[in-house]
């Protein structure tokens, strides 16, 4: 942190140039880098643009208020030094502003002075932004750069000792094993027993977050997940689970014998998967799937993913006022920023005061969508719980030996966040969302022919998380419920053609899987590929370049649709995968033919019926999980799974969700899983490189598959 910026008018009169020569050269003496933008549009860009920007020092005669107001609302806390001459009269409007502002008098002579106080400001500002434990961490490795008290590699030296280590400690770089402290250090508290400023960061990151209290989890929302469902669900009890949910929860009900009922979320005809309707909620829905469920009873533990995979927000308020279940978890793994936007108020989990009665939870992947380390992760709460019993859950998942790397990134994300400045990045990060959904209208509107659609309401022109409306055509759902569901505009869901808006299949398409394929040779990573329809995420690290860059592909794409180029030269990875089968094929032939057999199987149709009838719950994932450690399984083969208790979790990716649970047994009533099942398999038999991926079948080498049953 050592860039100042000095803005003075044009032409600057001798008595302010002179000492502003000579502070100049004060701070070039002292390593510190000058730049002099040139208006103050220009100092506005180059702070926006320019994070290391440490100081501002101005002309207070020519640029008062105004420029400081606007500094303010990029990063209230960066010290400002304005140079006066005339009486400094302070408004009352400068009160009203958190401003870090000091000023100076223009004289010779005193550069040193003034200097030293530009310092000490920066360093105070330094001190300011960071947070706690990071804090605690740098100054602890900065004292004790020579003595070996880290972990066994001891700040890197045991790997200087070896060639291939060696290689890997220049990658890293030094302060990479400095900062991988032993858990041992007092003056560093510990993750385990949140003490000293391990607590600290806990409670700043609480703050920040709007919870009552939050943990860092250093293992993932994986495990943060396993941390909240072992505490609130005691072994025997019934829990609510989200069908949709995550496999981390799959695994909390293997490792703890509680009995799940489901929510059932809807699904559109594009494949996305929807909410979990209103009705879902309500004491009388919950009191058939109990009665219907051996051994439940009233749950005591439920958890939702919010937001869903596509990126729709519930009515968060509602939920927590209608649902009378004490302990409410929101799996939001994807959404860790909602704290920072007003346009989500009310639709996550720490959103508003805490609910008497009720425990909220909210489990994050902080490294996500926010900047961390990978398995970064926070559990906030709100409301009251005992945490020394919390405590032991927390302990029961997390090592002795937590990386300080990541509890440090953890807290740095939750600081990045914090004032105006962490605002601003979720603000940016919307508007390059929207922007980017307007292009694709516009190129839409400009195209001949085809061109790829956005799922979103019509004619939007603002940022917002737009309510899905039940009276609206655009969002592909029937029966919604009103004011229950809101799509998230950083999450962008691109639709190809081939699917009309009542789900019916049109005659020509381009399933989402061949331009996913396009992306992906082309470098750009899709988040998610539906059967007509591809997520893309704006995340804070998205600059306007990346967002460019996917629309330019796109475009490319359709160039070469249009053009009819053979696939050998389109997607050269998928042509070398099976270069016999695709020899002179060409796109539309290789779009067509994937079409044709989501036609012929009627996939829409079969995808929105798998998911409308629940396999029968036999016994527990636990029971069933127990079963499996004892040996007590065989493989069959897929075909051959109705009245066959299920030993493993069966996944299809996508979309990407449990379709039969351990436990649960596929019968007459919801055979149309298992047509679904079939349906994948056979699509990805048809052309290489296209397999849909099923966690939990095992594809056999005459290309049939088997899954792991209970032995009868
Ligand atoms: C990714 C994800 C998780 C797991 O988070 P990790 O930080 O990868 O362990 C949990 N729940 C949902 C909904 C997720 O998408």
């Amino acid at each position: 942190m050592k860039t100042i910026l000095i803005l003075t008018s044009k032409d600057v009169p001798q008595f302010k140039a002179e000492p502003l020569q000579e502070l100049h050269a004060e701070m070039a003496n002292n390593g510190y880098e000058v730049i002099y933008p040139d208006s103050r549009e220009d100092l506005i860009k180059l702070i926006e643009q320019n994070p290391r920007v440490a100081s501002v020092v101005f002309d207070w005669d020519d640029f008062g208020l105004e420029l400081c107001a606007q500094i303010s609302e990029l990063n209230e806390k960066l010290p400002l030094f304005g140079f006066a001459n005339q009486n400094i009269v302070l408004d009352v409007n400068l009160a009203d502003l958190r401003l870090n502002l000091s000023f100076f008098e223009y004289h010779m002579g005193q550069a040193e002075d003034v200097f030293a106080k530009i310092r000490q400001g920066v360093e105070a500002y330094v001190d300011e932004i960071m947070p706690p434990f990071t804090k605690a961490l740098f100054k602890y490795v900065d004292e004790n750069k020579y003595t070996f008290c880290t972990p066994g590699h001891l700040g890197g030296s045991a790997f200087l000792k070896s060639p291939v280590g060696s290689i890997f400690y220049d990658f890293y770089g030094p302060n990479t094993f400095k900062a991988d402290v032993s858990v041992s250090m007092p003056e560093l508290g510990s993750l385990l027993d949140h003490s000293g400023p391990h607590k600290e960061a806990e409670e700043y990151i609480a703050k920040v977050f709007n919870a009552t209290s939050s943990y860092i989890v250093t293992n993932g929302t994986s495990t943060a997940n396993k941390i909240v469902g072992m505490f609130a669900a005691p072994s025997g009890s019934t829990i609510m689970v989200d069908r949709n949910c995550h496999k981390s929860l799959t695994h909390l009900m293997m490792m703890s014998n509680v009995t799940p009922i489901y929510f059932r979320p809807s699904r559109n005809a594009y494949g996305i998967l929807g909410g979990i309707p209103k009705s879902e909620f309500t004491r009388e829905v919950i009191e058939q799937k109990i009665a219907a469920t051996p051994n439940a009873s009233w749950p005591t533990y439920a958890v939702v993913t919010n937001s869903t995979y596509d990126g729709l927000l519930y009515n968060t308020e509602w939920i927590k006022k209608t649902l009378d279940v004490k302990h409410m978890h929101f799996d939001s793994a994807w959404v860790p920023y909602t704290n920072f936007h007003k346009m989500y108020q009310g639709k996550y989990g720490m959103s508003g005061a805490t609910v008497p009665g009720k425990v909220v939870y909210e489990t994050q992947s902080t490294h996500k969508l926010l900047a961390a380390f990978s398995q970064a992760s926070m559990i906030h709460i709100k409301g009251e719980v005992d945490h020394e019993t919390f405590n032991e859950s927390f302990m029961m998942h997390t090592s002795t030996s937590p990386q300080y790397g990541i509890v440090a990134s953890t807290e740095i994300a939750a600081a990045m966040m914090k004032g105006n400045s962490g605002r601003r990045l979720i603000q940016n990060s919307v508007e390059r969302a929207l922007n980017f959904r307007k292009e694709i209208k516009k190129l839409r509107a400009e195209s001949t022919g085809w061109f790829f659609d956005v799922w979103q309401p019509e004619g939007i022109e603002e940022a917002d998380c737009w309510p899905l409306k039940p009276e609206d055509a655009w969002h592909g759902f029937k029966n919604l419920d009103a004011d229950h569901m809101y799509l998230d505009p950083i999450k962008v869901t691109i639709l190809t053609p081939g699917m009309s808006k009542n789900g019916t299949l049109e005659d020509s398409g381009i399933p989402a899987s061949i331009v996913s394929k396009y992306l992906d040779e082309n470098g750009i990573v899709v988040e998610k590929t539906g059967p007509y329809n591809l997520l893309f995420l704006f995340s804070i690290g998205i600059d306007k370049s990346k967002s460019l860059k996917l629309l330019r592909t796109l475009t490319a794409f359709k160039r070469a649709y249009d053009q009819n180029m053979k696939v050998k030269n389109i997607l050269p990875g998928l042509y070398a995968e099976n270069p016999s089968f695709y020899g002179e094929m060409r796109i539309q032939e290789l779009a067509q033919g994937i079409h044709d057999l989501m036609r012929k199987f009627k996939l829409p149709d079969m995808m929105y019926h798998a998911f409308e009838v629940l396999p029968q719950q036999e016994m527990t994932p636990h029971q069933a999980f127990t079963k499996v450690l004892n040996d007590e399984t065989e493989e069959v083969y897929v075909e051959e799974l109705v009245g066959r208790t299920n030993a493993n979790m069966i996944l299809p990716y996508p979309p990407g969700v449990p379709l039969v649970l351990p436990g649960e047994m596929i019968t007459e009533e919801s055979v149309a899983v298992l047509d679904f099942l079939l349906m994948l398999i056979e699509i990805g038999k048809h052309y290489p490189g296209f397999d849909t991926d099923i966690h939990g079948a095992y594809k056999q080498d005459d290309g049939r598959y088997k899954v792991k049953v209970l032995k009868k």
